[in-house]
């Protein structure tokens, strides 16, 4: 595994921020398995967590008027920072007011950090997009392997209806080649129970 200092790479027209390695979870999918970078960029594996100043000063580095959204993502669970992932992005948007700023997360940062942490979004980001994956605690747990165990679910869920009365958007996401169509459905339900948004994504192949 080849090891770098990589904090922000692009994706067709956005801005991602990698900030941490450790995850909750030990998805089959991820894009961890594939390599140690996505999308051309150098390896994602970082040497060691960059300080938040560091975050920041990469990110205004960059020409962010280039960019119409910022994603903090990376190779791994950017909620582990979840102060940091806030500091960085409420310095941005009192420099850049009209940059989108999104999280990716697994919906565990209850968990991972012990505490309600909904309102913490709120200011900070305005699009959270959660990995649902599947509509079934059990499967969740049988292709996530949460170090949480099933309980990683329902808590997911649980932070998705709470953290959508500080954000303007909130998305559950579900690779949608790894769901049947009774899944996508239960899915969908899922999602309009709890009043979010499901994007359905395309599984992301090993790179060549
Ligand atoms: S939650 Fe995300 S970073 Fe963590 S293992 Fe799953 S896909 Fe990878």
């Amino acid at each position: 595994m080849t090891k770098s200092m990589c904090i922000t790479y692009v994706v067709e027209d956005k801005l991602y921020v990698n900030i941490t390695n450790k995850c909750s979870n030990r998805c089959e999918f991820c894009i961890r398995n594939n390599g140690d970078g996505a999308y051309g960029s150098d390896s994602l594996w970082l040497e060691r967590e960059p300080t938040r100043e560091e975050i920041l000063d990469s990110v205004l580095s960059c020409d962010l008027n280039a960019f119409p959204e910022l994603v903090f993502c990376g190779y791994g669970e950017p909620t582990y920072r979840l102060d940091d992932a806030a500091f960085v992005a409420r310095a941005v948007k009192e420099r850049y007011p009209n940059i989108k700023i999104r999280i990716n997360t697994n919906g565990q940062s209850d968990l991972i950090l012990g505490r309600r942490t909904a309102p913490d979004y709120e200011g900070a980001f305005d699009i959270v997009s959660i990995s649902l994956n599947t509509p079934s605690a059990e499967r969740y747990q049988q292709i996530c392997h949460s170090v949480y165990g099933e309980a990683a679910f329902d808590a997911m869920l649980r932070f998705a209806g709470d953290v959508k009365n500080f954000v303007t958007t909130v998305s559950l996401s579900a690779v949608k080649e790894t769901l049947t169509a009774e899944e996508i459905e239960r899915c969908r339900i899922i999602c309009s129970d709890l009043g979010v948004n499901l994007r359905l994504r395309d599984y992301i192949p090993p790179e060549a």
